[in-house]
């Protein structure tokens, strides 16, 4: 049916709404390039350390000069930082690891990204160190295993979900380690709070998951994930590849790294890596196989002329690319940010392809958003930019039901901060409750969930009226 010019002239423009968030729709690149010079006041070159002073160009590119400086202690901090570290900074982030469930892990490439002269307000420092200061208690629903992926494992370190696709976890390390990653239960060395759940990088751990692969002909999509598939190598990506290559029915093959948000330089300066994946990309095309790479960016400020190089090598070599993220408070919980990074995201032809809600984790409660605020920003970015280079705004629903689009609940509560969903392609018949955080509800209401019989009451309640709904 067409519609009246009056109509259309007083509907809401993309324009208008993105101007209501303070974002351009017609963004010139000298404009675009101010919002990037915007973006880093500070300066990132390493060489601003004491530590880094005389560390060259080729041997900050240099991959494993990289992986060799890794911070792993504080102390490593202090050394390199010198006068610029905040006061009471460093001890923070010691009180911060003694209760976190991740271990401290990141790259020189990174330290180099985050403004110290302000970092607990960083949100690259949000995302990697955490600081005592900043933790807030944990909801109740929390649980190690999150997703209870341990559930749905046939064999260790392979979670067969959904029907058609599986997840093989195929290394418990990463080149950094994230304070909300999902997988805190295995990924990472062990903290003073959590002893993991070892999947190591071996052929002998792998073939039980190669002959379920095999074994299942309904599995046609495997995501190579862990860990992250940067932590293998060369050899050993070429063996899990050439092996599901050698599946006839696996038709897709995702590679899921974090890398080339954290570590691009080894895509342009690790040439076997680099071409181990693109044999593979290029076996795959010719018997009719994907084989593409998921990457992990959270922030535009992640994208540098170190990514920008890496990505167009992979996009020159044929690698399709997809973007996973997650929606962190003080990180990317803006529709401005989130809007900067799919658009950056989108020149680099990776395709913003999901954004998550952030899982519980123990000592993330802080960094989580709440549902209603997460479909706002879902909402306030839909329209800027092509549909295919929209991501979804999903919840992994907890205990296992898998993705869900975040305004798909089937009710939520905001007062109690509680949202139930259902699953029926994956679990017919179950609830899945995704809770918001703590820190957003009222006292009185965060009083009552610390009381298991009103946290019961709360969660029959929910569920209930998600019932009645249905019916
Ligand atoms: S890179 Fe991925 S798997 Fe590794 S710690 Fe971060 S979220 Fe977890």
């Amino acid at each position: 049916m067409e519609r009246s010019a009056v109509e259309l002239a007083s509907e809401p423009k993309v324009g208008d709404a993105l101007n209501e968030y303070g974002l351009s729709s017609s963004a010139t690149p000298a404009a675009q390039q101010a919002e990037r010079a915007a973006e880093e006041p500070w300066g990132r070159d390493w060489r601003r350390f004491p530590g880094w002073s005389r560390v060259g160009e080729a041997e900050f590119a240099d991959p494993n000069w990289q992986e060799r400086n890794a911070i792993i202690r504080p102390e490593q901090l202090r050394q390199l930082l010198g006068p610029m570290t905040q006061s009471g900074l460093l001890a923070d982030l010691e009180a911060g690891l003694k209760r976190a469930p991740m271990a401290l892990r990141v790259t020189p490439y990174v330290v180099s990204l985050i403004d110290w002269i302000d970092a607990p307000a960083d949100p690259l420092r949000r995302q990697f160190l955490p600081l005592a200061s900043e933790m807030t208690p944990s909801h109740p629903l929390l649980k190690l295993d999150s997703l209870s992926e341990n559930e749905d494992s046939p064999v260790p370190g392979l979670v067969h979900r959904y029907p058609d696709r599986a997840l093989f976890l195929a290394t418990d390390r990463c080149p950094v380690y994230c304070r909300f990653c999902t997988r805190s239960y295995s990924v990472g060395d062990f903290t003073e709070q959590v002893a993991k759940q070892r999947n190591a990088p071996t052929r002998t751990r792998w073939q039980a998951i190669f002959d379920h692969v095999r074994a299942n002909p309904d599995i046609v999509d495997v995501l190579v994930s862990g860990g992250d598939c940067f932590r293998l190598k060369a050899s050993q990506i070429a063996d899990i590849g050439d092996q599901l290559l050698g599946i006839p029915h696996v038709r897709r093959i995702r590679f899921a790294s974090k890398g080339l948000a954290i570590l691009p330089m080894k895509i342009t300066g690790d040439a076997p890596w680099t071409e181990a994946l693109c044999r593979l990309a290029d076996r795959g095309r010719r018997q009719q196989v994907e084989v593409c790479f998921h990457t992990h960016f959270n922030h535009p400020r992640e994208i540098t002329r170190f990514t920008e190089e890496a990505a167009g090598l992979l996009f020159e070599r044929g690698i399709p690319m997809r973007n996973q993220s997650v929606l962190l408070r003080g990180v990317n919980d803006s529709p401005e940010v989130m809007a900067r990074l799919i658009k950056r995201l989108s020149d680099l032809h990776i395709h913003p392809y999901y954004v998550y809600a952030c899982d519980l984790v123990e000592g993330t409660e802080d960094m989580r958003v709440p549902l209603y605020r997460v479909c706002q920003i879902e909402k306030a970015i839909r329209g800027i930019t092509a549909g295919y280079n929209t991501p979804s705004f999903v919840v992994d629903a907890p205990g296992g039901g898998g993705k869900r689009v975040v305004h798909s609940y089937d009710a939520y509560d905001r007062k109690v901060g509680l949202a139930v969903f259902t699953a029926p392609a994956v679990k017919p018949g179950v609830f899945f409750l995704y809770p918001d955080p703590l820190q957003d509800l009222a006292r009185e209401v965060q009083t009552a969930w610390s009381d298991p019989q009103a946290a019961h009451a709360m969660i029959e309640q929910v569920i209930r009226t998600a019932r009645d709904l249905a019916t």
